[in-house]
């Protein structure tokens, strides 16, 4: 397959489209290899969730090159998104009862 349906409508539009072109490279369906204007490739495996930038690994959040990779699968990037940004970890980590304390002058 060559190319990939490039989205309307969503901020990743801007990202995405400044990729050139992004293709389904090994055996297992899961990896691409995706080059930019500027003559570079990443390889991106959607199943591990890796981008050869590094960017998609560092902080959880599917980078352009990742995006490019999950359109071309006709999947949607926020399902790849880390789990710690999701409502239920929020909700988990303030959970439990933050208690009221004093200002400086009255610590010991
Ligand atoms: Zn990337």
């Amino acid at each position: 397959m060559k190319g990939f349906q490039r989205p309307h409508g969503t901020y990743v539009h801007a990202f995405v489209g400044s990729l050139n072109e992004t293709r389904p490279l090994l055996h297992d369906g899961t990896t691409f290899e995706v080059d930019t204007m500027d003559e570079e490739r990443k390889l991106v495996n959607i199943g591990k969730r890796i981008c050869s930038y590094g960017r998609w690994q560092f902080n959880g959040i599917p980078c352009a090159h990742a995006c490019a990779a999950i359109y071309t699968d006709q999947l949607i990037p926020e399902g790849f998104v880390d789990h710690c940004y999701r409502k239920e970890a929020y909700l988990a980590a303030y959970s439990p009862v933050i208690h009221a304390m004093p200002g400086v002058k009255d610590w010991p």
